[in-house]
């Protein structure tokens, strides 16, 4: 089904979004002249609705919500290869995971498998102080409703020494978590 846009200029509150998420990225969406390269390296953007360019595009034309409702923001991997790419400088991973701060700020989660995942991830981060494979599936697998979903792979991953069942103990673990306590706290500022 063919998309319709709205290209009526943007709402006060639209320009409000995006001057926010400029400055939580440190980077202009003025400066991309939708060459593509982003595009172009993402190894995600096959499974995007949007890939980077286009949401770019979406913010250059004040197009909040479209950005707000697509996937792709929850798809991205932060592998930066797009910021490194743009011969404009702009930085894009930033744009994105800024826009994923204000969709889950607004309750507005266009893939919640993905947003939980997103959710199990930084949890054990910041109690682990690093990746917590096993239960990271465990958890997203509740949250979303599919207690087995690829169980089968568990076993034999866990008899290669590929996950363990309990978190690794890693040094600096108190460290993490208080970085994720002094954000969490600049984030209420
Ligand atoms: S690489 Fe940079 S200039 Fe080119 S489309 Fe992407 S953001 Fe715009
Ligand atoms: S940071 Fe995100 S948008 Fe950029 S290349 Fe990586 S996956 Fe794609």
């Amino acid at each position: 089904m063919k998309q319709t846009l709205n290209l009526a200029p943007p709402s006060a509150a639209d320009k409000e979004f995006i001057s926010r998420i400029e400055e939580a990225a440190d980077t202009s969406i003025k400066l991309c002249y939708q060459c593509g390269k982003c595009t172009a390296g993402c190894p995600a953007a096959f499974a995007m609705d949007s890939p980077p360019r286009q949401i770019i595009r979406y913010l250059q034309l004040g197009l909040v919500e479209e950005v707000l409702a697509a996937q792709s923001i929850w798809i991205c991997a932060t592998c930066e290869t797009c910021s490194a790419r743009c011969p404009r400088g702009v930085d894009i991973a930033s744009l994105m995971d800024a826009c994923r701060r204000e969709a889950l700020a607004a309750g507005k989660i266009s893939d919640k498998k993905v947003a939980v995942f997103n959710e199990a991830f930084l949890n054990g981060v910041k109690n682990f102080g690093r990746t917590y494979e096993a239960g990271l599936l465990i958890q997203h697998n509740l949250k979303t409703m599919q207690p087995l979903k690829d169980a089968q792979l568990g076993l034999p991953m866990m008899k290669r020494g590929k996950v363990s069942i309990l978190p690794d103990r890693i040094k600096g673990k108190d460290q993490v978590k208080k970085i994720f306590q002094r954000i969490e706290t600049m984030g209420r500022e």
